[in-house]
């Protein structure tokens, strides 16, 4: 296998384990992020659920209907925003089509082979670094508070059985026996399912402790440099075009480039006349310090109804005085909106509302810190991961609701492929024999200096 300078644009989770796994390979790695610390942008503050056996996309049959009653609803778990943006529209349609029974089912085979993948890759790691990001290791309980959503939960729960995952319908009894911080709410509860093997975790924690590591074995890491454009040469990835801290132009050259930039990576490839179908999924969360820990609870949930999951990061006392730290982070709901980031009041105290409702007094409320983060979401839900059509460019993006769940497995097979071994995970990687997945854009606009990829 050839030895490779592989540059990595993006320090979020994607771009983070690509650069471990590359390393391992014995390659010499640079990660360019424009911003000043790894993990900073959607990596930041998400729900933490390594969640395999909870791998339904929100493309399915049912999502048409939905989307359409809750249009214009400001707290909807999911709101379409109907304006004039045609990568919106285009998206939208190609979600419409993925809502057949046929391609959900393929969807969700995707998901959760690699995620079973990732999962495993995740916990070897953590075994063989000693990496500590708050995990949990007592399974996700997903409870439901509606008697036709939980009669219906049978079908799905069955097909991640039949996929390997352990993922059993419970009573509701049962689901307080196993979280008993839902004794208050039992009386709303109508059943759950609950996944042993499943975890949760601070992401950002764990990014940047990678990134530690990453660092100490040799990776390079070029902070505060913004990825201004990829250029060609003869249809092929030639350099990359970044301005740094002090706002000078460089122009950086490797043997392969991996595109990792989440929400960002559709911007930088369209230009080559990549058209990727990732469209930024904005979503909210919440963090509070507990108040009562008797009250909070300590297993990672999902609220069926309300689409939030819910997760406890306990960090112990540090040997050297760092006091120690209890968090409840609770997560979710998605807005197609373009990039903006702004915080709606009306979602935060939708969530703040709920998170009183069912665990009342856990979290110090007037601790609250919010953030939105926007999930790089194919209209699939299957990220992509290979070589795209550009050769010298490899993608690792559009993770979107799973990008934590699947980092790991996706960061080690893209190190692989690039190295020219094979996956250790059956996947519809890009630009392989099976089923390769390449998205040309159709007539790219000339632009500057670059060579641009037609059709
Ligand atoms: C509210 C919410 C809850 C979630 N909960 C979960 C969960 O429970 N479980 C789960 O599995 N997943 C969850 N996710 C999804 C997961 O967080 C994302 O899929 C994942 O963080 C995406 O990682 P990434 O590396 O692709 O993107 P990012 O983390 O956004 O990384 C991309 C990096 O590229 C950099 N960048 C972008 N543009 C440029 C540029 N031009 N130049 C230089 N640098 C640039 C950014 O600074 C950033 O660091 C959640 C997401 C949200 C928003």
């Amino acid at each position: 296998m050839p030895l490779m300078h592989v540059l990595v644009l993006g320090a979020g989770l994607l771009g983070v384990s690509t650069a471990h796994f590359l390393r391992q390979l014995g390659h010499e790695v640079t990660v360019v992020d424009r911003q000043s610390a790894a993990a900073a942008e959607t990596s930041f503050a998400n729900g933490g659920q390594i969640s395999v056996s909870h791998a339904e996309p929100w493309a399915n049959p049912g999502a048409p209907w939905k989307v359409l009653k809750w249009l214009g609803r400001e707290d909807a778990p999911l709101l379409f925003r109907l304006r004039a943006d045609p990568a919106l529209w285009r998206w939208g349609l190609q979600f419409l089509r993925e809502c057949t029974p046929g391609r959900t089912r393929h969807n969700i085979e995707q998901i959760v082979r690699l995620g079973t993948y990732s999962r495993s890759t995740l916990q070897a790691l953590r075994a063989a670094l000693g990496l500590q990001y708050d995990q949990r290791t007592q399974g996700i309980l997903h409870f439901y508070t509606s008697l036709s959503e939980f009669n219906a939960a049978e079908a799905p729960a069955a097909q991640m059985r039949a996929l390997g995952c352990e993922r059993h319908v419970i009573s509701a009894d049962e689901a307080v026996r196993i979280e008993p911080a839902l004794t208050h709410a039992r009386p709303q509860l109508t059943g759950a399912t609950y996944t042993s093997e499943d975890e949760s975790g601070d992401a950002q924690r764990f990014t940047r402790a990678l990134a530690s590591a990453c660092a100490a074995a040799g990776v390079r890491f070029l902070f505060n440099h913004q990825v201004t454009a990829l250029r060609t040469v003869g249809g092929a990835l030639d350099h990359v075009e970044v301005t740094d801290a002090t706002g000078r132009y460089q122009r950086l050259r490797a043997d392969a480039t991996v595109l990792a930039l989440g929400s960002w990576s559709p911007l930088l490839a369209q230009p080559l006349g990549l058209r990727l179908p990732i469209y930024p999924a904005k979503g909210y969360s919440v963090t509070l310090p507990v108040a009562d820990a008797t009250a909070a609870y300590q297993t990672s949930l999902t609220d069926d109804e309300y689409k939030l999951v819910f997760s406890r990061f306990t960090t112990p006392a540090g040997p050297d005085g760092q006091p120690g730290e209890d968090r409840l982070r609770i997560a979710g709901t998605a807005e197609l909106n373009g990039h903006a980031r702004d915080l709606n009041p009306v979602r935060c105290a939708a969530i703040v509302r709920r998170v009183e409702q069912l665990f009342p007094g856990a979290g110090d409320l007037s601790r609250a810190s919010y953030w939105t983060g926007l999930r790089p979401a194919t209209p699939s839900n299957v990220p992509l991961i290979g070589a795209s059509a550009v050769p010298g460019l490899f993608l690792n993006t559009g993770h979107g609701t799973l990008g934590w769940t699947h980092a790991c497995g996706s960061g080690k097979s893209l190190a692989r492929l690039i190295s020219g071994l094979a996956p250790e995970v059956d996947f519809d990687f890009l630009g392989r024999a099976a089923g390769p997945r390449v998205y040309p854009a159709p007539a790219a606009p000339a632009r500057t200096s670059a060579v641009h990829r037609q059709g």
